[in-house]
């Protein structure tokens, strides 16, 4: 078995959640938890990296339609592989 980081638990939500794009302030009564599959950037540090799902808390803005993230956590099946001293 891998060794497994602890997830960080979500905070909590805010009540009321201004739009970065119209600044709507939006209630985050309606928020969803969804959940996205990762797609990390590798870089030479960091050269592999797992599978990985986002949950992802977010509501949906109700002037513009714009997704606003209220929180998210990352759930790794594995730890991802760090070379600080790459060749
Ligand atoms: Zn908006």
């Amino acid at each position: 078995m891998a060794r497994r980081k602890d997830s960080v638990p979500m905070a909590d939500v805010p009540r009321a959640q201004a739009c970065p794009k119209c600044s709507r302030v939006n209630s985050t009564a309606g928020a969803k938890t969804l959940q996205v599959e990762m797609r990390p950037v590798l870089t030479r540090e960091v050269f592999a990296f797992p599978d990985a799902l986002a949950e992802v808390s977010c509501v949906k803005c109700e002037g513009c339609g714009h997704w606003i993230c209220l929180d998210y956590r990352i759930e790794l099946d594995d730890n991802p592989e760090i070379d600080l001293n790459p060749e």
